[in-house]
């Protein structure tokens, strides 16, 4: 049967491969056996029951809670050639009376339905005269009390399925907490916990996170480079949303705004522009999103800190569902840290504990020197394994050579002390700088030895500091009071036994990743199947992603395929598609190639979306790997291409690690700075603990050696194993 689900996965769908976990899913619901997916937002949920519907004999029922999201769904299904209705409260009374005779007549394969429709008499008795083969729940953490949208009329789903006692029962939700998940499989009675969850790293997600200096600048720099790409950004409050929504128009960008603020028509106006491609980009308070199925968003900006780690990891996840690369950038003020404070002192004790310790996990996600993907990962109890994800400015830019703060560090450790850890940073950064703060004037803190020591630093850099200080564990903050405690591996720092590594420079924006527009297609070419895309979708009524995905198009500009058969090797084109489309985007292919005189290009990559999305950075290693083993030195190497000795290194080490040989040389030696001593200790150490991560190394050598040193000798050591 798995055979007959690829066959429709190419067929029906037009795609090459499942996705992680999808065939193990799909087998289990043949098996009818009950299913619990958990599985991030874009991860591909729905194909895992749509499969089995077209295999299985009779219906699929599928509850879900959003009417946006149902008829989407049902749009898509449409266009692929699949059965599909819906019955909800915003259907005519003659469609809803043609939707009833299409599922008695045994035409849809698929029914999407709210809970509340489907609790209703009428619609029960109209399925007790049809066999129900599957019932798939989606949002399935709309169940449990514990989940962030409980929803009553779910409790009674479990009724529902005595009633079809033959239908495998599926669940679906991209909610991770364990409790949750329990729940789902206790209300629905799962007999076998057949549960099946997917990692939640986001592969194609460019996670960048820098300072908040000028945002309307920052922003205007950043969505440039998106020229006509969709994208989404998010703000605390309605105002701002409201003010930036008209800097952005005035500069000539086509924005529309989205908050709670405005009516429901305006609201979902410009909801359905955003996603039929009339508008690019949407401001947006945190309440857009929920109802939203656009698969090609390819940018999220927060112009304000999000809420906590979840709520970020929601935002962002609306970016690049279909897998293609997307680029999440966070401005990241101290100032935002206050006003969330602000919001938090608000609260009652018990949720203000929670709400500070969920605030100090996205201070950590902010300004941790390490790839993003671990804290991130970490908070959702998923172990990341891999060091760099070399999608994460941190990741990108290699990692950064820590200085020595001992100093700085002293200075704010004693200061703490001498305010008797009654503080929090805010009042120690006054004190140090010299300022005249009432707190100031009021505790006397005027007359101590460390008032105005600091001078040096900005009020910002303190910050910094103090939070690396926190996170190295040298202090603890009072999670109530906020005020900050020595521990004691200040004490070695503080009596000069330990030195303090750390980065006083707030972090540096990432050197500018490649160019998010250039996917390696024919952009003109693109922008005229765009065109072609964006009419057909008008002519009938649904958005332009339902005749084809971005990547079908973007694959189209690659490949150039000028034949019906051709055309079926691409991504996303499946039987049906292809017979209805086909021929207008042939036309254009056609036409173009001739004038341009470009030939066809065979489509032989096996799996085209890692080779887009690798391609660009894949290149530049090689390159390098290919003109160092050519006879370059890594310092020319640096200089031609205007990068850090530490970003050549990190790209002849991936170039080793793809299994390429490089040639042998001292330079790894000789631009170290170590002591031959030092130089031996690094070396057994890769010995000891091997090389495909630093950060162990970095530890086991007391964080005494830097990054830098390491990168170099990683090669030395690799470049003499390798002889
Ligand atoms: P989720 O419900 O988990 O958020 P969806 O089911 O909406 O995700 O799928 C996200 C996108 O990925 C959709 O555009 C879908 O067509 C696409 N998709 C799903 N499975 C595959 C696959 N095996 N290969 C390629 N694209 C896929
Ligand atoms: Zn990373």
């Amino acid at each position: 049967m798995i055979q007959q689900a690829k066959t429709i996965l190419k067929n029906t769908f037009g795609y090459e491969e499942f996705r992680p976990l999808q065939q193990e899913i799909i087998e289990n619901i043949l098996g009818r056996k009950d299913t619990l997916v958990i599985m991030p937002t874009g991860g591909g949920k729905s194909l895992c029951y749509q499969i089995p519907a077209l295999i299985f004999e009779e219906l699929t029922v599928v509850v879900s809670p959003l009417i946006s999201l149902m008829k989407d769904q049902v749009e898509q299904l449409t266009a692929l050639g699949v059965g599909a209705v819906v019955l909800n409260s915003t259907l005519s009374f003659e469609e809803y009376g043609q939707n009833i005779s299409r599922i008695l007549r045994n035409d849809v394969r698929l029914l999407y339905l709210a809970p509340e429709t489907l609790l209703m008499p009428k619609t029960l008795a109209m399925l007790s005269s049809r066999r129900v083969d599957c019932i798939a729940i989606d949002e399935a953490h709309c169940i449990s009390e514990w989940g962030h949208d409980f929803r009553p009329e779910y409790r009674q789903m479990v009724e529902v399925r005595n009633q079809f006692p033959k239908a495998v029962c599926v669940a679906l939700t991209a909610t991770a907490t364990p409790r949750v998940q329990k729940d789902i499989q206790n209300c629905l009675n799962f007999e076998t916990a057949n549960a099946f969850i997917a990692s939640f790293n986001r592969k194609n997600l460019f996670l960048q996170i820098v300072q908040k200096t000028s945002p309307v600048l920052q922003t205007i720099e950043f969505i440039k480079r998106f020229p006509n790409q969709p994208g989404i950004i998010y703000c605390l409050a309605r105002k701002q949303v409201d003010d930036l929504t008209q800097t952005l128009t005035k500069a000539g960008f086509s924005v529309k705004p989205y908050h709670a603020g405005l009516s429901d028509s305006e609201r979902r106006q410009n909801q359905e522009r955003f996603i039929r491609d009339d508008v690019q980009i949407m401001t947006a308070t945190i309440a857009f999103g929920m109802g939203i199925n656009k698969p090609n968003i390819r940018f999220v900006l927060h112009y304000d800190l999000p809420q906590n780690i979840e709520s970020y990891y929601q935002q962002i996840g609306r970016a690049g569902r279909d897998g293609l690369r997307a680029h999440c950038l966070l401005l990241f003020g101290y100032s935002d840290i206050h006003k969330i404070k602000y919001f938090i002192n608000q609260k009652a004790d018990k949720e203000k504990r929670t709400a500070i310790m969920h605030l100090s996990a996205l201070i950590g996600l902010a300004e941790t020197g390490d790839c993003r993907r671990i804290p991130l990962l970490t908070y959702f109890g998923e172990k990341y394994a891999k060091p760099e994800c070399g999608m994460c400015d941190n990741c990108a830019s290699g990692e950064q050579t820590l200085s020595d703060l001992s100093i700085p560090a002293q200075k704010f450790l004693s200061c703490v002390k001498r305010c008797e850890e009654m503080f929090g940073a805010e009042h120690i950064i006054d004190v140090l700088r010299g300022g005249k703060t009432q707190k100031v004037v009021k505790f006397s803190h005027q007359d101590l030895s460390t008032y105005g020591i600091g001078k040096e630093y900005s009020k910002q850099e303190w910050f910094y500091l103090s939070r690396q200080l926190l996170q190295k564990g040298l202090m603890i903050q009072d999670m109530e009071h906020g005020s900050l405690k020595l521990t004691q591996k200040a004490w070695e720092v503080l009596r000069g036994k330990e030195l303090f590594l750390g980065k006083m420079d707030a972090k540096p924006e990432a050197p500018a990743p490649i160019k998010d527009s250039e996917n390696g297609c024919d952009q003109s070419l693109f922008a005229l199947l765009r065109e072609k895309r964006k009419e057909l979708a008008d002519m009938t009524n649904v958005p332009p992603y339902v005749i084809f995905p971005d990547k079908t198009l973007i694959e189209m500009a690659i490949f150039f395929p000028q034949s019906p058969e051709s055309l079926r090797h691409l991504h996303g084109v499946g039987a049906i598609k292809s017979e209805r489309y086909g021929h207008y985007f042939l036309d254009i292919i056609s036409r173009y190639c001739k004038a341009q005189n470009i030939p066809e290009k065979p489509k032989i990559i096996l799996n085209p979306e890692a080779v887009i999305l690798e391609k660009a950075a894949k290149r530049k290693y090689i390159i390098i790997g290919e003109t160092y083993n050519s006879g370059k030195t890594i310092k020319e190497l640096a200089a031609d291409f205007n990068v850090k000795i530490s970003t050549i290194t990190t790209h002849l080490f991936n170039y080793i690690s793809d299994g390429y040989p490089i040639r042998p040389g001292d330079e790894f030696l000789t631009l170290s700075a170590l002591t031959p001593d030092q130089q031996t200790a690094v070396l057994e150490t890769y010995d000891r603990l091997g090389t495909e991560q630093l950060k162990p190394v970095f530890d086991a050598l007391n964080e005494k050696i830097c990054y830098d040193e390491l990168h170099l000798l990683r090669l030395y050591y690799l470049v003499r194993r390798g002889q």
